[in-house]
């Protein structure tokens, strides 16, 4: 990769002017580029227009909510997106709806906070999908490319969120371990925090839920999560 003589471009899409003007000041003290969109469609447009390298996606905009924005944004695009929420109860909505958001910070919150989580998605997002590059994993009928990014169960494609395949690809790469709820937040997430493992829990379900009787995600009680072995394949894979 060519060293790039800019800083990476976050775009924050909130139309409540006061938290977007210090989202922005805090994020370009911290040395990003900073573009901003009051609406929703100002915002998408300006994921086309400036391509930038992680969003920040307020939930409630005046025009097209903020799940819609990600819904759209994810139709084309595997930026990272963390989405700003007023309430707790939001985080359900926002994780739950296969919306594809990779993390989340309810209103009121710490910009020192914010920009910690933006730096760990950042350093997590780009290197670690670098070098798994042409891995692929195999479990029973499941297919994992980590190049293509790409879920198969059999012939089947199966459509992930990012996070959603990260966490797969994390448990199977630790097959035959337990991994704690805190283990897969630090090494998927890039973060831990006090007693938010839901975001854990959403995807789990969310993965068994998309993979069916394919899913080899076991709950191991009070622990966390572990993979089951693998069944024989079902049907023996194409020739390549
Ligand atoms: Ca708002």
């Amino acid at each position: 990769m060519s060293t790039q003589a800019s800083s990476p471009t976050i775009l924050v899409v909130e139309d409540e002017s006061s938290i977007a003007s210090f989202v922005s000041l805090y994020l370009k003290n911290a040395g990003y580029t900073v573009r901003t969109a009051s609406t929703g469609s100002a915002g998408l447009a300006e994921v086309a227009a400036s391509n930038p390298a992680l969003i920040v996606l307020d939930l409630m905009l005046p025009d097209i909510d903020g799940i819609e924005v990600c819904k759209r944004i994810r139709q084309t695009s595997d930026v990272p997106i963390l989405m700003l929420t007023a309430r707790d109860e939001d985080v359900d909505k926002i994780i739950g709806l296969e919306v594809g958001a990779d993390d989340y910070l309810t209103k009121p919150f710490n910009p020192r906070e914010l920009v910690a989580r933006i730096k760990s998605i950042l350093r997590r997002a780009a290197p670690s999908r670098r070098d798994l590059d042409t891995e692929v994993l195999e479990h029973g009928d499941l297919r994992i490319d980590a190049g293509r990014r790409e879920v198969k169960v059999g012939d089947e494609e199966i459509q992930l969120a990012p996070k959603e395949f990260d966490l797969l690809w994390e448990l199977l790469d630790h097959r035959g371990l337990v991994l704690t709820r805190d283990q897969l937040l630090e090494r998927v997430w890039g973060y831990t925090f006090a007693g938010d493992t839901r975001t854990v829990d959403v995807h789990v379900r969310q993965l068994r839920r998309k993979l069916g009787d394919a899913s080899p995600i076991v709950t191991v009680w009070g622990v966390g999560y572990k993979v089951s072995p693998a069944k024989e394949a079902s049907r023996d894979h194409a020739p390549a």
